[in-house]
């Protein structure tokens, strides 16, 4: 089975990774600028980040037949620095036709503060004026429904965004509806041992259904990995759904959401 990666951080990941999403029958992967584990120095650094998303990790999927895209913004975590923030808001409008951009993303908030909200607004504008698509982080702290609730409100308040063209990530049973009630495209990230599991995630597929929602593994820094897409894959197969149901899930839902963009590039395997 092809499936797709929507949300990992394969900066963070070995070589090894990737040959295991190969097998897997991962096509594609697409990664949002995220927090590097650490607090970065300067913009520059934010720009050395960006080369090795467009530049180098396409270059290191390709190895192993895997399609690399990308997402550039400041993230939550470090949007709390908005001096800083907005010199690397500056660095990404000509990064913006390079061919392995997606959009702007992954924007949100960490913990809800003042500033953080400044920047997402900054950058929910610079989406909207170069007309790019928007993937978003919720917070997974306590305030998740809060965070996702105030992220829903700034960006239905702005006319010129399409909620079909936005994915608000990291939803869990208690945000899910905040997503799709507005039209946006929800996503789901699966861990080992904190937040959604396997067993939540295909509980939460059941539940809500499988519209407009992209499963990932956001594989990063922490414990994680991109085997948490297969495990998911596996849960989902071993209820009883068909490879055709899964096929919609794990490759054809997320080749839906991306293919908004032209430069993307996998089609859907199945009709809708
Ligand atoms: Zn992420």
């Amino acid at each position: 089975m092809h499936i797709i990666d929507p949300h990992i951080h394969c900066v963070s990941r070995t070589t090894d990774d990737y040959l295991y999403m190969s097998r897997a029958g991962v096509v594609a992967v697409s990664e949002p600028a995220f927090w590097a584990g650490f607090d970065r120095s300067s913009a520059g650094s934010f720009y050395d980040y960006f080369r090795h998303l467009l530049d180098v990790e396409p270059k290191r999927a390709a190895r192993y037949g895997i399609e690399h895209f990308s997402w550039l913004c400041i993230n939550a975590k470090e949007a709390e620095n908005v001096e800083l923030s907005r010199e690397v808001i500056k660095l990404i409008p000509p990064l913006l036709d390079h061919p392995r951009v997606l959009g702007i993303g992954e924007i949100g908030l960490n913990k809800n503060t003042r500033n953080e909200i400044t920047i997402f607004e900054e950058q929910v504008d610079l989406a909207a004026r170069f007309d790019q698509m928007i993937l978003i982080h919720t917070p997974h702290l306590l305030d998740k429904h809060k965070g996702t609730s105030i992220i829903c409100d700034i960006l239905k308040n702005d006319s010129r965004i399409k909620p079909e063209r936005v994915l608000i990530d990291h939803c869990e049973e208690h945000t899910i509806r905040l997503a799709r009630e507005h039209g946006f495209w929800a996503g789901l990230t699966i861990y080992p041992v904190t937040k959604v599991t396997p067993q939540r995630g295909v509980d939460i597929l059941e539940t809500f259904g499988t519209d407009m929602i992209c499963v990932n593994s956001a594989s990063d820094w922490g414990e994680s990995g991109p085997h948490m897409l297969t495990d998911t894959l596996i849960e989902f197969r071993r209820r009883g759904h068909s490879e055709d149901e899964a096929t919609r899930v794990f490759h054809d839902n997320p080749a839906r959401f991306f293919g908004q963009c032209p430069k993307w590039t996998i089609k859907p395997r199945l009709k809708p």
